[in-house]
């Protein structure tokens, strides 16, 4: 985003409010807002991170009167203490009106019918779908996870033109649908799917099965939550609604911001954010800038649909790498299954990446030949060779977490 006087006077205005709380009067302690004149004395400020903010548990994030208080909400963390946001009134009228955008943005009318299947509580995912949809216009219809048969009924009595829902529910559904031979009575237009990442191979099976358009929501519960950012039916890009808050996209090893258009950390410091005000906050998230206009005329910036987690970025040869963009890499070639390893290693001077992939091919002829398209993928799609190992299935150990599937033997 350009810094503009406008930005620095908002981004001043933002930093002081955000002294007006015990949180930021002890991390920016005698900072005065006028120091911040320049993007450099901007990004000069350390970031926030999510420990940073369990550190404030229960309500030591909050910049305002306890009495302007009117909700709270808590960051699903597994483990550790959970993360209190508190909102004002004011708060949830601009939540609502950005997640309003969010449906108009997706073409979504106060004719329509908006089934919402993420989990209402403590978290932000249904409610948020709900706020949106009211101030819309549209009707709502509150489902919440759960319960598919329900689910199937509601949505052809009440002719559910909209679904709500996480990419692995969208597909379920999906699969129900096809199952039971509903297609011809549902009347699905549109999905509005939560940010997490996604494979394409995924995306158009739910597209397909359920004969929809379908959109990427971004949002998270630090940041008021769903509905901060969506695509148009113009991008698979997702316009982010600036007004309400500013982004910078940053090398998460350094922190420096990367050049435009290349892949790094959302960060975000919101700019009306009266609750709880978060000054350069660290997503986490993968994405990069999407330069240039948008062919549909909105004014809003775009980034990329999230690619990954910063934690799980590895940099080879200078090129990024993480597990997301190995997956769908893999995904695209035939006989290659999803399971695989990849071992790095610093060998005379240089880097040298082992990818191991499994498959049920057992032609010695034929596994070389699949180690090369490998190695050419690879070349093509990240920008450098490395060496394919074929292994047969079950061979490579199973791992939760993709990120383990990685090994950087190098430090
Ligand atoms: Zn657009």
């Amino acid at each position: 985003m350009e810094f503009t006087p406008t930005l620095i006077a908002d981004l001043q205005q933002a930093i002081g409010h955000a002294l007006d709380g015990a949180f930021y009067q002890k991390r920016f302690a005698g900072l005065d807002p006028r120091e911040i004149d320049s993007q450099a004395a901007f990004e000069a400020l350390p970031f926030t991170d999510k420990n940073d903010l369990r550190e404030a548990y229960p309500l030591g994030l909050s910049a305002v009167d306890e009495r302007e208080i009117v909700r709270i909400h808590s960051s699903s963390g597994t483990t550790g203490t959970p993360v209190i946001i508190p909102y004002t009134r004011q708060d949830v009228a601009d939540w609502a009106t950005m997640f309003a955008r969010c449906y108009a943005t997706a073409g979504i009318t106060p004719a329509d019918r908006i089934h919402i299947t993420p989990g209402y509580g403590l978290w932000t995912a249904g409610i948020g779908f709900q706020l949106g949809a009211e101030k819309l216009g549209a009707m709502a219809i509150p489902m919440g996870p759960g319960n598919t048969e329900k689910q199937l009924q509601m949505m052809q009595d009440l002719g559910s033109t909209v679904l709500c829902a996480t990419s692995s529910y969208a597909l379920l559904l999906a699969e129900e649908i096809a199952k039971r031979g509903l297609k011809d009575k549902i009347q699905l237009k549109k999905g509005v799917i939560g940010s997490e990442r996604w494979g394409e191979k995924m995306r158009q099976r739910i597209a397909d099965e359920l004969g929809v358009a379908l959109y990427d929501i971004y949002g998270l519960t630090e940041i008021y939550g769903p509905g901060i950012g969506i695509n148009c039916s113009q991008s698979s890009a997702m316009h982010l609604w600036t007004d309400f808050f500013y982004y910078e996209i940053i090398d998460p090893k350094t922190g420096v911001a990367v050049p435009e258009g290349e892949i790094g950390e959302l960060v975000i410091t919101t700019l009306r954010k009266e609750g709880a005000p978060l000054i350069r906050y660290r997503t986490h998230d993968l994405t990069r800038a999407v330069p240039g206009a948008c062919p549909c005329g909105s004014p809003f910036p775009r980034i990329d649909a999230i690619l990954g987690r910063s934690d799980d970025m590895i940099k080879v040869k200078g090129v990024i790498l993480f597990p997301g963009k190995v997956d769908s890499l893999l995904s695209g070639i035939a006989d290659v299954s999803s399971e695989y390893q990849i071992m790095i290693d610093h060998l005379g001077g240089r880097d040298q990446l082992t990818v191991f992939f499994e498959t049920a091919i057992e032609n010695v002829d034929f596994r070389a030949a699949l180690e090369q398209n490998v190695q050419a993928a690879f070349k093509q799609q990240i920008g450098f060779l490395p060496i394919a190992k074929a292994v047969g299935m079950g061979e490579l150990p199973r791992s939760e977490k993709k990120s383990t599937r990685i090994f950087d033997n190098r430090y």
